[in-house]
């Protein structure tokens, strides 16, 4: 199906269930959650179920929540099939359409929380963008798993459990976007992907997990980092699409004319994964330099997984009209650009500086 009839089919969908009665079986001492699936590994299947091939994003939700033992004893609960993609197909159309999707059903009475099923590739990212567009203190959870659902000892099924408990919890209220995996509860703001391929593969490197859930038993330490959801500046009522940022990988040598290219392909931001802390050749910072003369706004970040880009380090940012993206991963710097261009196509060095910092 084209892209956009497949937008099209997704957007009346939305609609259509956006005038029909949210629909939750009524069990009054259970918490309603609505399950919004967007596909990803815990929605895939494979041949064999010791075998490494498989297809991400095949079952659909009802079939999902259905495998899993006594999930109904948790919550009231619906699903609804907002995607069907492995997450390296995630787009901004997907993000409003969700985005928009949670704000409406949590708006209502009837829903207390959200579960979200997602491939892991960018789940952060989606995290982070709700984190930063849903205006609601409810719980929002991101689910997803390292293993298909065809696969012996499949993690899906135990990660969906435990992220519906999560969404459930009076703790998970006004905690921001959450990611629920292996047992550990994230948040959007400091979740990672961190292993290529095995169950442990999320960490918060800097922050540290948020808390634990073990069979459904929901424990906090403590309380995410950054501005969230109801606290957030940054509003999609109304957005159609997000203006495009483009990352730069940095390495030796890295081709001094990306950065030009990049904005001739129509780039209205640019976000360096560079190198150590946020470094980047001589002629790139050049091409930096030129770049926030026009007005495109660069953000230094970096490739390497762990730790914030300084704001004073080797590169004087000030000298290239830059900014540093602080702890946000050149991802998680890309998204937050992509709203704030959206916002204020004219804003400060300084104003976008404060909100790395801040969010
Ligand atoms: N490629 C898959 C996805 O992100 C990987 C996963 O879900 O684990 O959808």
């Amino acid at each position: 199906m084209k892209k956009q009839l497949f937008i099209n089919y997704l957007m009346l969908a939305v609609f259509i269930l956006a005038i029909v009665p949210t629909g939750f079986s009524q069990d009054k001492s259970l918490k309603n959650i609505a399950v919004l699936a967007t596909g990803g590994t815990i929605a895939g299947t494979g041949e064999s179920s010791t075998g490494s091939s498989y297809t991400a994003g095949q079952v659909r939700i009802g079939e999902m929540i259905d495998a899993v033992p006594n999930i109904r004893k948790l919550a009231n609960l619906t699903g609804e099939q907002t995607a069907n993609v492995g997450s390296q197909d995630m787009s901004v159309e997907v993000w409003l359409i969700l985005a928009n999707r949670i704000n409406e059903l949590l708006a209502k009475d009837d829903v207390d929380g959200i579960v979200i099923t997602h491939g892991t590739d960018t789940q952060e990212e989606t995290a982070f963008f709700l984190n930063l567009t849903v205006k609601s203190d409810k719980p929002v959870v991101l689910v997803s798993s390292m293993r298909p659902s065809t696969s012996l000892s499949a993690d899906g099924p135990l990660n969906l459990y435990n992220g519906v408990a999560v969404a459930a919890s009076d703790a998970a209220k006004g905690k921001g976007v959450l990611v629920v995996i292996n047992d550990a509860i994230l948040s959007a703001h400091a979740v990672k992907k961190m292993l290529t391929t095995p169950v442990h593969a999320f960490m918060s490197p800097e922050h540290g997990q948020m808390g634990t859930v073990s069979f459904g038993l929901v424990d906090f330490f403590h309380g995410p980092h950054g501005i969230h959801t109801v606290n957030s500046e940054f509003s999609i009522k109304g957005v159609k699409e997000l203006p495009r940022v483009d990352i730069i990988y940095g390495c030796a040598d890295v081709s001094t004319d990306l950065m030009g290219l990049m904005i001739k392909a129509g780039a209205k931001g640019i976000v360096i994964a560079g190198v150590g802390d946020g470094n980047i050749n001589a002629g790139t910072l050049e091409a930096a330099k030129k770049a926030t003369k026009m007005g495109i706004p660069v953000i230094r970040a970096s490739r390497i997984p762990v730790g914030a880009v300084l704001v004073h380090g080797e590169v004087v940012d000030k000298d290239y009209g830059t900014v540093s993206s602080d702890e946000l991963s050149p991802q998680k710097a890309r998204i937050l650009l992509m709203l704030a261009i959206q916002q204020d196509k004219n804003m400060s060095r300084e104003k976008l500086q404060e909100l790395l910092i801040n969010y």
